[in-house]
């Protein structure tokens, strides 16, 4: 089979919210964006049950119910969905060139970078089976489903410290399991979880590793296996004597290990990365506040922003960029323009 070789106005990489609503919006502008679904169509909400906090739906809505219907406004207005895993953009033409891991290259007069951030998990046993049952990496989006449940955070940055801190309003016992003696996250949460320790709603397990989560989709998690070591990374020291292992009741596990952002395919482009590898954006109020420093290179959603990665900020986003770049484009339209105008004059 030959790979295929096409132009298009626009194209969004991703079909997780804010793919998708940057696609409903250039539907509606005429921009027939192409949107290409990567590894995980249809984004990180297709894990998880239940969202009960995207405005509108007051009963909540399954992840992948909000996102097929999404899928199906966007198709409405003439989004083109198709597979298709970006592996490079070539910025150094115009159009750009888009090469996919098939083969497949196409060329577009303006791109939206929505891929998203994926997770960091563990691999352990039980992790994969239970996620979105009791294991979850998002403890904003899950946590008022374990309500008076003892809950375990894995984790020792800034992303425990504010997951094990938010996680009190419904926990009885947040415990934080953390590998080492010392904690990465910064002062500010150190002191908000101390507060919590000492008023008995945290319990801090350093150099204490998840093993193992217990449980099944029906009945969520029972129990998990922690391993304590107090020279650190129990995990790698089994076999010693020093090493305890044990099982430990919770009733749900939160792993916030952090987050890579989906941006390999731009790294030889000229979108500014920041060090973790998440995209900057021009920001601030006004018009084009999702450009990149290449113009015609748009970015929204988790991939953009490490701080809310919520839904309907991903969504927000997506609006944003789909507007901003059908200004861009209409720029280029009306710069096409003005030379077969000025020959119509001649
Ligand atoms: C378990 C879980 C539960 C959650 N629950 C909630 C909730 O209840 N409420 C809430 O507001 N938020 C929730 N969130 C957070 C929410 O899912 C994210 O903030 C949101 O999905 C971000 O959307 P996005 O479109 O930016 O990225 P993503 O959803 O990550 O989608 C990224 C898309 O980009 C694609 N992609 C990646 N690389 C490439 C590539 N090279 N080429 C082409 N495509 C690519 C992927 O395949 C995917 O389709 C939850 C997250 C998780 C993990």
């Amino acid at each position: 089979m030959t790979a295929t070789e096409e132009h298009r106005r626009l194209i969004v990489a991703g079909t997780g919210i804010a793919g998708l609503t940057a696609a409903i919006y250039a539907g509606r502008s005429n921009n027939d964006p192409l949107v290409l679904e990567g590894d995980e169509p249809g984004g990180q909400l297709t894990l998880t049950s239940e969202v009960e906090n995207y405005p509108g739906f007051p009963e909540g809505i399954s992840g992948p119910d909000l996102i097929n219907e999404m899928k199906e406004q966007a198709e409405q207005f003439g989004a083109e969905i198709e597979h298709g895993v970006v592996e490079s953009v070539d910025d150094s033409e115009r159009p750009f060139r888009v090469e996919l891991s098939n083969g497949d290259v196409y060329t577009c007069d303006a791109f939206v970078a929505a891929s998203g951030a994926s997770a960091r998990t563990l691999g352990i046993p039980g992790e994969d089976d239970l996620m979105g049952y009791g294991v979850s990496t998002c403890a904003t989006c899950d946590g008022a489903f374990f309500r008076g449940e003892d809950m375990l955070v894995v984790g020792g940055g800034d992303a425990a410290f504010e997951e094990a801190h938010f996680l009190t309003k419904f926990a009885d016992t947040v415990y934080l399991a953390h590998r080492r003696e010392e904690f990465r996250a910064e002062d500010y949460w150190i002191d908000k979880v101390g507060k919590k320790v000492e008023e008995g709603e945290i319990e801090l397990l350093r150099n204490t590793e998840l093993l193992e989560v217990h449980g099944s989709p029906e009945d969520g998690v029972d129990h998990v296996t922690l391993a304590t070591n107090e020279t650190g990374y129990p995990s790698e020291h089994l076999d010693d004597a020093e090493t305890e292992t044990y099982d430990f009741d919770v009733g749900a596990v939160f792993v916030a290990i952090g987050h890579t952002p989906n941006t390999e395919y731009l790294e030889d482009t000229g979108v500014e990365l920041d060090d973790t590898g998440y995209i900057q954006t021009r920001g601030g109020k006004g018009g084009n506040q999702t450009a990149t420093g290449v113009e015609g290179l748009f970015g929204a959603g988790d991939v953009v922003d490490y701080h809310y990665q919520q839904a309907v900020t991903a969504a927000g986003m997506g609006c944003k960029a789909a507007i901003d770049a059908d200004g861009y484009l209409e720029d280029l339209d009306d710069a096409a323009a003005e030379p077969e105008a000025a020959e119509a004059d001649d």
